[in-house]
């Protein structure tokens, strides 16, 4: 027999989080779906999206009230990322980066750590990133390199990362550095070191382009001799690793909320397209090959976004947060991808061109496979998971 994990039951959303939801998706259908074309053609970092984003106190919600936040659980930052990449995943991505790049401050930062970083982060007057991968250690952080060396009350840090979400328009990078080469596990060698931007020796050596999210500057950071001082680490020396795997419990389901968000959008995209275009004289909603795959799409929608609020509620109640975290980014990536697929297919040709979003909606799909874990890591912590319950 296999116990089952803990679980709170169904999750009824309260008169707060339907307000919320519905503000959110008002801006978002407003002010961000009539940007969402030019911010992709035109890879454009939307600065005029982040103030949105600010003054709306959307990038506050994740964040205590003693530091000017909302307050709010996870679910309710989940919503709100959820209906912004509805509109716009690039959009949704701001709330979600910003939510990862603070959540190390937030599990490893003393009180006097916060207290300096997260009113700002909060307010979304600084933007934070979050560093950890590098060229050769991706899924596998354990390799990596990036060295930061104790020099009295300093750091000093040598290293390179790659593929850092606002990277290039951030205040702060939260870098995840080897301080204790020698440590017996490797899980022991790493340290999170926040590092402020303008630092002599911080540089942003290039930028990617994108199949997706193309408004979402994605770069490649060298730090070259970054004195910092030691009053920037999280935590203790050697909890890196454990300090990066706490922010992932937290961080996939807003990736898990973007591909909600972005398999809504394509699904009322291809809806009111099948009910306008007609073919052999009628809509082609009429035909009940394109009906099956709307009911499949919206099933596989629904289901992705009901398993996903339960993640959030098991995750706040301490219930293997790793475990729902995992669950509900690989259901709803799978889900985004073969929704937004299926979205170019009722489409037909008019799906293949940017005159529709679906397109855009498809591509942008795909990285929600891949970041903050690929999906084939994510099945490796379920499968743990449960062969440990067995
Ligand atoms: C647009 C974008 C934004 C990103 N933003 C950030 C960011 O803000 N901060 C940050 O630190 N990183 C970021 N990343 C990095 C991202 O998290 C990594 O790309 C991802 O973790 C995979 O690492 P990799 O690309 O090196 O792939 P690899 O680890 O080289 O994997 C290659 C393939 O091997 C598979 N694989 C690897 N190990 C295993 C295994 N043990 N079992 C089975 N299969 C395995 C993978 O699933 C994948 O299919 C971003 C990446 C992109 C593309």
């Amino acid at each position: 027999m296999t116990a089952s994990p803990p679980a709170t039951g169904p999750v009824r959303l309260t008169e707060e989080h339907l307000l919320l939801r519905d503000a959110v998706r008002v801006l978002a259908d407003e002010r961000i779906a009539p940007r969402a074309a030019d911010i992709d053609r035109q890879a454009e970092w939307p600065d005029d999206v982040r103030r949105l984003l600010a003054e709306h106190d959307i990038l506050a919600i994740p964040f205590a009230e003693r530091h000017g936040g909302l307050g709010a659980d996870l679910l309710t930052l989940i919503l709100a990322i959820e209906q912004i990449s509805r509109a716009c995943a690039t959009s949704g991505l701001i709330v979600a980066v910003q939510a990862l790049g603070a959540i190390p401050i937030q599990v490893g930062g003393s009180e006097e750590q916060q207290d300096r970083w997260l009113p700002g982060i909060a307010k979304g007057e600084k933007l934070i990133a979050f560093g950890l991968t590098e060229a050769e250690a991706g899924s596998d952080p354990s390799a990596l390199r990036t060295r930061a060396e104790r020099e009295g009350d300093e750091y000093v840090i040598n290293g390179a990362k790659r593929f850092i979400s606002h990277g290039s328009v951030a205040d702060y990078v939260v870098v995840f550095a080897v301080t204790n080469p020698d440590a017996e596990k490797p899980s022991r060698r790493l340290s999170a070191i926040l590092v402020e931007t303008d630092r002599p020796g911080f540089k942003v050596t290039r930028l990617e382009h994108k199949m997706g999210i193309r408004g979402s500057p994605t770069a490649e950071l060298a730090l070259d001799n970054v004195r910092v001082p030691v009053g920037n680490r999280l935590g203790e020396e050697g909890q890196g690793f454990a300090i990066a795997m706490q922010t992932f419990e937290r961080s996939r389901p807003g990736i898990a909320a973007q591909a909600v968000g972005i398999a809504q959008g394509a699904l009322e995209v291809a809806s009111r397209y099948a009910k306008e275009r007609r073919q052999f004289g009628k809509p082609i909603a009429e035909l009940q090959m394109i009906q099956a795959m709307l009911a499949d799409m919206d099933a596989a929608t629904e289901a992705a976004r009901q398993l996903l609020y339960t993640a959030c509620q098991e995750i706040d109640a301490g219930h293997d947060a790793a475990r729902w975290a995992a669950i509900c980014k690989l259901v709803a990536g799978d889900t985004a991808m073969r929704v937004t697929t299926d979205a170019v297919q009722v489409l037909g040709g008019y799906g293949y061109v940017d005159e529709y979003p679906v397109e855009r909606m498809m591509r942008d799909a795909k990285i929600t496979q891949l970041y903050e874990g690929t999906q084939q890591i994510q099945r490796l912590i379920v499968a743990r998971s449960l062969l440990a319950r067995s």
